[in-house]
């Protein structure tokens, strides 16, 4: 991994990004992505469009290769890990080996059952470097109200570890502040956790 960059805030670049797109992007998450050639500078930037349109990863592909700027010495941040399967558009896993980049910095794991991990895996199995983790937990918090929406198993499965050393009003509040969500919302997500527990 290339150490001069400085990787926390690129990826909060990445997530500037993101914001522009929180609420245009249907039932896709609004995701940021930069790509950093070697001196540190942002040579692209994406956001993931509507469903069925590019990945915000698959944007700033095109356009550094527009400005002749990819190649195997930039880095690229993604907010989300990309994602590993072919659905209504390619595999951005894919698609980053294809164009050549060699390094890849993401904020968080894809919740999705079909990612989960899965991207991170076929970009190390190419050989790309790939370094997972930064700036989670700000990433979670900007991605809390998709990630409750639409994959809440991951918050359930995050109660439910946590449930054994907390209280449940603790419980909500830590939930509600870990995902950025209303109280309302963490408490359900306490009380679902009652309904299933054993
Ligand atoms: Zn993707």
């Amino acid at each position: 991994m290339t150490a001069s960059l400085d990787h926390g805030a690129h990826m909060r670049a990445a997530m500037a990004e993101a914001e522009r797109a929180r609420g245009k992007t249907g039932d896709n998450p609004w995701v940021g992505c930069v790509i950093v050639d070697a001196r540190g500078r942002v040579v692209a930037r994406g956001q993931t469009q509507g469903p069925g349109e590019d990945h915000a990863e698959i944007g700033a592909l095109h356009e550094a290769a527009e400005h002749g700027a990819l190649d195997a010495t930039v880095t690229l941040y993604s907010t989300l890990e990309p994602c590993s399967f072919h659905g209504r558009t390619p595999a951005c896993s894919r698609v980053i080996i294809d164009r050549g980049v060699r390094r890849v910095v993401t904020g968080m794991r894809d919740p999705n059952p079909r990612v989960d991990g899965e991207g991170a895996r076929i970009l190390r199995d190419a050989g790309v470097e790939v370094l997972e983790g930064v700036c989670e937990a700000e990433v979670r918090r900007q991605l809390g109200s998709w990630v409750l929406a639409y994959h809440p198993h991951e918050p359930l499965r995050r109660a439910r570890a946590m449930a054994s050393t907390m209280q449940r009003a603790e419980l909500a509040a830590a939930l509600a502040s870990l995902y950025a969500i209303h109280a309302a919302a963490a408490a359900r997500i306490v009380s679902a956790l009652d309904a299933t527990s054993p």
